[in-house]
This record gives C-alpha cells, structure tokens and sequence, in this order.
C-alpha cells in the first residue's frame, strides 16, 4: 500500500486497476478493490484496526473482485442491473460472482461518515448507469472509478452504457458540482493508464479531462468531428469508434 496523504493509501495491482483506502476517525473506506491483489485484509489490517466498509464506484468485476472480505459493500442503486448481468464479464476476467444480496444500494448525493471526513456520492452516468465519483470535501480528493477514464479515453461500450449525447448532459452537470475538487489531480480506477507522471504523455483525470470531453461530446453531436472505427472485443460485434477533443478521448458506439 501507498500512502499518499494522512489517511489515504493507493493500491495498484498487476492487472492496473487501482483501489484506494480512506481512513477517518472511526470508520475506514476502501473504494473499489481492484481484481489481481492478494487478499486485501491483511494489507489493510496493517494500517487501521477500524471497521472497513467498501464502496465500489460501479459494478464491473475488475473493480469489485475482492468484494467477498467485505462484510458491507456499496454500489449505486442505478447499476443494479449492470451488477445482476455481470456473469459473462465475471467469467472473462475468472472474478468471483457479487450477489445483489450481499449489496447494499445507495442513492446519488448520498454520504458516507468516516469521523472527521466524509465520503459524498456524486454519480456521473455514462461508462455505466450507476458509475459514481466519491468526493472528500475535507481534503479535495475526487475518486472517478472509470466515469471520465483514467487516462486519455474513457470506454463506453459496455451494456448499459450511455449515449453521447446522454453522457454530455451527465458531464455538464457532474462540472457543476465538482468546482471545489477543480484544482486537484483526480484519482482515477487505473491509475497506469495515466501514463507516467513528469512526462509530457501524462494525461491523469482532472476538470481539464471533463470540460475537454465535453467539448468532444458536442463536436460528435454536431458532426464537427468523426469517429474513426477501431476493433474492441467489448462492443457489441467486436466494432466501435473511437475520438478525440483536447485531453479527452472515447470509444462509443452510440451518440443519439
Ligand atoms: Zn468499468
């Protein structure tokens, strides 16, 4: 584990999906877990006794793998299906299923208390329905998950996610309400994809990434720009497109 600031530690696994652990007063918070670490428990054993609950920021397994050592997860209620029609991609990535029953929902704008900060859930639809960021206030530290990416593209190919035009009014109004968390680095649920900080290449989540993927919303709407087609094995017969706008790309099937 690394620790980044008091109370917040990052972890990276060998297949780069990134999970983090929020410690306040009395509670603990991982956010995601990942899905090539080993157990995580000890790991967080070594730096909190407290209760540790996890929240995920949307219900794809890379994210959610090691859900079964935590006795209380949170997913938003609005990927319930996403959650519930998870066992092709389960079985892809040989991650062990997450029962809806052992998942507790909540809502968007809902709060998480850790003693002496709090987690708030501000959903950002689009990569999926439910796909939320977790904001602390107290530190401005942003948790994305996959809603903007982690690096210069973020993927919207997966069943049940949103349209352009539908993740551009997402967008529009998720920058409203992250003003306070507009200087920061956000922290993104792949961190490697960033690239590698001090290079010119380093494209980590931040405002800039949101406003810019914005503006290539509107441009795919209004055809000022075109997507060119590239092959991803997640998209529904293997096809998709693929474009940029300033420091923020996609890959989409659908824009209307
Ligand atoms: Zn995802």
């Amino acid at each position: 584990m690394e620790k980044l600031r008091e109370g917040l530690w990052r972890l990276n696994d060998e297949a780069d999906c990134t999970a983090y652990l929020v410690v306040g007063h009395n509670r603990a918070y991982m956010i995601d877990t990942g899905m090539g670490l080993p157990p995580l428990m000890p790991q967080i054993r070594s730096v909190t006794g407290l209760a540790v609950e996890l929240l995920l920021t949307h219900a794809h397994p890379d994210h959610f793998a090691a859900a079964g050592e935590f006795d209380r997860v949170w997913l938003c209620e609005d990927d319930r299906e996403i959650l519930a029609g998870s066992e092709p991609l389960c079985r892809r990535f040989g991650v062990p299923l997450l029962r809806s029953e052992r998942v507790r929902f909540f809502r968007d704008g809902e709060g998480f208390d850790a003693g002496g900060i709090r987690l708030e859930a501000l959903q950002l639809p689009g990569h999926t329905p439910g796909s939320c960021a977790f904001g602390v206030p107290e530190w401005k530290e942003l948790f994305t998950g996959d809603a903007i990416g982690s690096g210069d593209i973020v993927l919207m190919t997966l069943p049940g996610a949103s349209s352009v035009s539908a993740y551009c009014s997402s967008l529009e109004r998720f920058v409203r309400r992250t003003q306070i968390y507009a200087d920061a680095e956000w922290r993104g649920g792949h961190c490697g994809q960033a690239g590698t900080p001090g290079t010119p290449s380093y494209n980590p989540p931040r405002m800039q990434i949101a406003l810019d993927m914005i503006g290539l919303c509107k441009r795919l709407l209004d055809g000022r720009i075109l997507g060119e087609a590239v092959e991803e094995p997640n998209a529904p017969g293997g096809r998709a497109l693929r474009a940029r706008w300033g420091t923020a790309g996609m890959v989409y099937t659908a824009v209307a």
